[in-house]
């Protein structure tokens, strides 16, 4: 059983803050900013790509509502919603699962970079991805 299945059995603890009959919101216990929640669907799917419709829907309905809650309680100035796909992608724990991570600086516990990967041909991609 993989660990967020055991959170969910109540077989380790976690500091839950949400919890409904399909979706558990519990604080990451490596907190990269003050706040950083996971959205987490009750039943194991390995990752978003595995959730039936009415879980991802309102798992991210969720998501949203949370994220609104804790901008407000900790006066954040920012959010990031993330999601890892995959071990290439940085999932570590194969339960599929929103990060919510309220941002107070631009440099802190998280930071997104993006590089411009000038290789790239948009339109051999677009080519590929309409046929
Ligand atoms: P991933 O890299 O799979 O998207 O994120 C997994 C997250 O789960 C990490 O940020 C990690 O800190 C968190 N995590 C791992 N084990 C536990 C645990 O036992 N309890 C809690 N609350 N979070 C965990
Ligand atoms: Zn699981």
């Amino acid at each position: 059983m993989c660990i967020f299945c055991k959170i969910i059995n109540h077989e380790i603890p976690s500091y839950t803050i949400y919890e409904d009959e399909t979706i558990i919101a519990f604080l990451d216990i490596a907190q990269a900013t003050y706040g950083h929640t996971l959205v987490v669907p009750k039943k194991h799917y390995d990752t978003l790509l595995d959730c039936p419709e009415d879980v991802l829907c309102h798992m991210m309905k969720v998501t949203q509502m949370l994220t609104k809650q804790i901008m407000e309680k900790t006066q954040a100035k920012g959010f990031n919603i993330l999601n890892n796909g995959y071990e290439i992608a940085g999932q570590v724990i194969m339960h599929a699962h929103m990060h919510i991570l309220p941002r107070y600086e631009e440099k802190e516990g998280f930071v997104i970079e993006m590089h411009e990967n000038k290789d790239i041909d948009l339109a051999q991609v677009q080519e590929l991805l309409t046929h």
